[in-house]
């Protein structure tokens, strides 16, 4: 049973059906496809080769104009020296976060998963399920792929630790007076981490992606500035480093914030994607997470065929574990750092990123996390 059909959602019950699983998904919000927009959607992902070939895998992935490889990405600060590059011939695509989920309801469609528009009241640590029409059904695993709301995984027994970094970002699709060249661009400034993401290009018009998260105190200011200053505004901040810049469409402002589950696992009840680790839009890291997530279940329900939900949930929970708290705690680091004046902590990242710069095992490492 998959509590929440976003992508996570889906992808799990892709690899539960495959491995010979009877599953059932629920989402009120309907497994409808989105037709997509003339211009391309805000909402895009940095996805990582590996959540690349798990959609391969599950025949939900296939290059067209609107899918962008990215070969490296800069990451500069605004207030000193400190910048680090990562370079590689498939470092990962940007992808609208609606195309991925379309592939992934395509797919679900063509094998036999039963979805249904619908939400669910509470569910017991055994897997009693209570429907929100009052149905009862039975289920072995119960996996929450609901988003960050987590409403039915905090009513069945779960705990929501609020990691705090209450943010905003604003994001939206700009077209660039420069090329990107393939280069994902991020820039830490005093307001906070802006990124400019390379997208397909429109024609001959270049165009980039806007991820700006932004304390609350700036985020008031820069929402009533009409487009034409904001863009001109993110143009200088970030150095120009793709030129002029122009919205294409209203940008969109989104609240953030970092979140955790104190346990992933209740009985045969598993908590994976953002409901079970929500974190700030850093490094592009959340869907690849979610993905990783359904990775160890895929090996997970390989490796043990015979064993109950509750030994299932258990072992993904663990096996996801180091790489989630890893993940979260330098995404916290990584934001007090970048936002600090003080001149020993502007030292201490200079250092930092310099370092990574100079030693490719660490830059791998980073990569790695990164998916
Ligand atoms: C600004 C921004 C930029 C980002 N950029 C990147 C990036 O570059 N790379 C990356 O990897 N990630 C990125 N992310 C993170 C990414 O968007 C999330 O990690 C991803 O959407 C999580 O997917 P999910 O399926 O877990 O949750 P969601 O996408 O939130 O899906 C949850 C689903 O559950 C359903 N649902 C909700 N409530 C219930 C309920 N009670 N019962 C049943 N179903 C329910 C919803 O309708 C929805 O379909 C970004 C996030 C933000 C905010």
């Amino acid at each position: 049973m998959i509590i929440g059909g976003g992508s996570i959602g889906l992808a799990s019950a892709c690899v539960s059906a495959r491995t010979g699983h009877n599953v059932t998904v629920f989402d009120p919000a309907g497994f409808a496809l989105k037709r997509p927009a003339p211009e391309i959607d805000s909402r895009v992902w940095a996805l990582g080769t590996r959540s690349q070939r798990l959609l391969e895998d599950l025949d939900a992935w296939n290059s067209n104009d609107r899918v962008c490889a990215y070969q490296s990405m800069r990451v500069i600060d605004a207030r000193s020296d400190a910048r680090v590059t990562f370079t590689h011939p498939t470092l990962g695509h940007m992808v609208e976060a609606d195309w991925v989920r379309n592939q992934l309801l395509k797919e679900v469609s063509g094998i036999d998963i039963q979805c249904i528009q619908r939400s669910v009241k509470a569910i017991t640590r055994t897997g009693f399920i209570t429907v929100d029409d009052g149905t009862t059904i039975d289920a072995d695993l119960v996996i929450f792929s609901e988003g960050r709301a987590a409403t039915t995984a905090v009513a069945s027994g779960f705990e929501i630790i609020d990691g705090g970094y209450h943010q905003r970002a604003v994001i939206g699709t700009l077209h660039s007076e420069r090329p990107h060249n393939g280069e994902a661009f991020q820039i830490f400034t005093e307001y906070g981490p802006l990124a400019l993401l390379p997208l397909p290009d429109c024609g001959d018009q270049h165009r980039v992606s806007l991820v700006w998260s932004l304390d609350k105190l700036f985020s008031d200011d820069f929402e009533k500035a009409p487009n034409e200053i904001l863009a001109s505004f993110v143009s200088q901040t970030s150095e120009f480093a793709r030129g002029h810049l122009h919205f294409v469409a209203d940008p969109v402002w989104i609240p953030l914030s970092q979140q955790s589950l104190r346990q992933d696992a209740l009985g045969c009840l598993l908590a994976i994607g953002d409901t079970s680790h929500g974190i700030l839009p850093l490094a592009g890291l959340g869907a690849n997470l979610g993905f990783a997530d359904v990775l160890a279940l895929r090996a997970t329900l390989e490796r043990l065929p015979k064993a109950g939900g509750d030994r299932i949930a258990r072992t993904v929970a663990r096996e996801r574990c180091i790489d989630q708290q890893t993940v979260t705690l330098v995404m916290g680091l990584f934001s007090d750092v970048f936002r600090s004046d003080q001149p020993l902590v502007q030292l201490g990242r200079s250092l930092a990123l310099r370092t990574a710069d100079r030693y490719p095992m660490i830059r791998s490492f980073i990569q790695e996390l990164a998916g």
